[in-house]
């Protein structure tokens, strides 16, 4: 967003706000998606903030709760329980992720003894506002989401100074969330950016599902997960990127079809309802400063791979090592 650009030239610290924002058209009435992604603030990398050293990642995914009119869709087998498929497929693709992105490394020698495990979470209940007048108790933020995710897994104790918290969200109807993000502070896993190392972020599985597909569903909960894997500093050793989208990628595999890597995911299209994705990200984005777009003129189809890009793989990896490595 040209907002965002001003501020990232005008800021020294390279400072950008994202907004995985989304336009919903309905009938005549059109409401604009403006749920945001900001994952950054001021990354400052020293030894105070250099995280911890043990050699163990944490990522911890919660299910929020789904409606029994939603999990019809998924059939009988799906009508109980806190997991229902798109939420583990959603899980398994998070998994799937560190996988590829610790083959990557491991392939070059890189984060040997580095173990990142990905454990389910019980349920997590995010109550309404108490605030019953304002616009939060209706339709919360993303903002106001985060906050009382935060609130939720601190009064469990899950908070450890190096754990990233993703809460696999159902809120198809919530253009202030939009596809998810997430917010500074507590936007990096592990690195203190005004927080205290644990990052919170949301994927909304009820946008993905009811407007866009499964494979979009698995590569948000991807992308929404690698941002706070992705500190400025990384993102901007990598090809000079400016913003985490920028290490996604489309490659057309046909004439007419576009494949699209997770951190590229509702950033790939054009900039238009129904661009790739249902939505268009709103954050920041520059095609041309993708490591790889090979334009969308004539793209029919689009297509998904859950595998990041081999510069998203990287970026993961620097992280991993300057944060966790010994
Ligand atoms: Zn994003």
């Amino acid at each position: 967003m040209p907002d965002d650009r001003l501020s990232i030239s005008a800021d020294s610290r390279w400072r950008v706000t994202r907004r995985e924002a989304l336009a919903a058209v309905g009938g005549s009435a059109v409401s604009v998606w403006t749920g945001s992604d900001t994952s950054s603030g001021t990354a400052v990398d020293t030894e105070t903030t250099a995280g911890h050293r043990d050699g163990l990642v944490r990522i911890r995914v919660y299910p929020d709760a789904v409606p029994f009119r939603a999990r019809l869709r998924y059939g009988l087998g799906d009508l109980r329980g806190n997991w229902p498929t798109p939420f583990r497929d959603a899980l398994a693709a998070i998994e799937s992720a560190f996988e590829h992105v610790l083959a990557y490394a491991r392939e070059r020698s890189r984060l040997e003894d580095l173990v990142v495990r990905v454990d389910r979470a019980s349920p997590i209940r995010v109550p309404p506002s108490t605030t019953s007048l304002s616009a939060d108790a209706v339709l919360p933020s993303l903002e106001a989401l985060l906050r009382r995710f935060r609130e939720r897994v601190q009064s469990r104790g899950a908070l450890t100074g190096r754990t990233c918290h993703v809460l696999l969200c159902w809120s198809p109807l919530n253009y202030r969330v939009g596809y998810g993000g997430t917010l500074a502070p507590n936007s990096v896993t592990g690195m203190d950016d005004g927080g205290d190392g644990d990052a919170l972020t949301v994927a909304n599985v009820g946008a993905t599902e009811v407007w866009d597909s499964r494979p979009v569903t698995q590569n948000i909960a991807i992308h929404e997960t690698l941002h706070t894997f992705l500190s400025d500093d990384v993102v901007r050793s990598i090809g000079n990127a400016y913003c985490d989208h920028e290490l996604g990628t489309a490659v057309r595999t046909a004439q007419n079809t576009l494949r699209i890597s997770p951190m590229a995911t509702a950033y790939a299209g054009p900039n238009r309802i129904g661009g790739g994705t249902r939505f268009h990200g709103t954050g920041c984005y520059d095609h041309d400063r993708f490591v790889r777009h090979d334009g969308h003129d004539g793209i029919e189809n689009w297509v998904y791979t859950t595998e990041p890009s081999d510069a998203t793989q990287e970026g993961v990896t620097r992280y991993l090592e300057r944060r966790f490595e010994r």
